[in-house]
């Protein structure tokens, strides 16, 4: 891998530490997933504070994966047979996830991060299950024109993502692309989001993560206080499931700064939602 092709940009440099716990977690014999390409991208790009930066959160990362896994699983069950990966990172749900015959799958990000994507995946020779189109773009620009023009059907129930982006866009930037959405939705849509509180933002155990992100240029700008009202208020209805939920669910501890009885009102909140009728 050359230097030109490694995600540079440092907020795209935050999906390296993603595929570090995602890797962590495949090596697991109890995993409650599995992503075999998560360590080839992070030998790839060899930074020593990936793994230091992703062992704070790793147990959010992989009850968020299983949590957002189970939420394509019912869309797909549900009949929908096309999906967005809003800033995909080196998400590879495309390749390791069952997918119905027919669907369509595509992935927006930046054009680095794709670019240093598509290298690793074609070492490794991954072939995806799914129909998969990647969509380099700006999710703060015109990134509708692209998605449609790389064959995206509005008139199809789609079934979003926006997984660890949120939170690096500003309050209004997110209120745009929440509108672009919603206008490229047809009914029968499914949406499924991560964001954070202020309250998050706060702890004192970020205070270091905080200066290490700010000095890639990926600090965060953005919090919402009340996910499912926000949604609502952009047509969608939404519910938020909380992380000691999925930990009882799949036998894990609480990860630690998800834990009310330890945070308080601190919220990364785990949302899904579906398009009101
Ligand atoms: N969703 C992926 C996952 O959970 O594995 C990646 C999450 S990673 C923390 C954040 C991603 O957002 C990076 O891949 C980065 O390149 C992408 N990103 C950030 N700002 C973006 C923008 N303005 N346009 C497109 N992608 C962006």
């Amino acid at each position: 891998m050359t230097t030109e092709t490694r995600p540079t940009s440092g907020v795209s440099r935050t999906a390296v530490i993603i595929a570090q716990a995602r890797a962590t977690e495949h090596a697991r014999e109890d995993r409650l997933f599995s992503d075999p390409y998560a360590q080839a991208f992070v030998d790839a790009v060899g930074w020593i504070q990936v793994a230091e930066a992703g062992r704070l959160n790793q147990g959010h990362f992989v009850l968020r994966t299983r949590f957002f896994d189970d939420y394509f699983r019912t869309a797909a069950a549900a009949g929908v047979r096309q999906a967005v990966l809003v800033a995909a990172g080196l998400d590879t749900r495309a390749f390791r996830l069952e997918w119905p015959s027919g669907f369509r799958l595509f992935e927006i990000d930046l054009p680095g991060l794709l670019a240093f994507k598509e290298a690793v995946l074609g070492v490794h020779r991954a072939r995806p299950a799914c129909d998969r189109t990647t969509v380099r773009a700006d999710l703060r620009d015109d990134w509708p024109s692209a998605l449609l023009s790389a064959g995206f059907d509005p008139e199809r129930p789609t079934a979003w993502l926006i997984e660890g982006l949120m939170m690096y866009l500003t309050h209004a930037e997110n209120d745009r692309l929440l509108h672009a959405i919603g206008t490229l939705s047809a009914p029968g849509s499914h949406l499924a989001l991560e964001h954070i509180n202020q309250a998050y933002t706060e702890l004192p155990e970020l205070r270091a993560v905080h200066s290490r992100l700010r000095r890639v240029g990926a600090d965060w700008r953005s919090t919402v206080e009340d996910p499912c009202g926000w949604l609502a208020g952009h047509g969608w209805t939404a519910t938020t499931t909380p992380q000691s939920t999925l930990a009882t669910t799949h036998n894990r501890p609480v990860p630690p700064l998800t834990d009310p009885t330890r945070v308080g009102p601190a919220r990364m909140w785990l949302t899904t939602a579906t398009r009101t009728p």
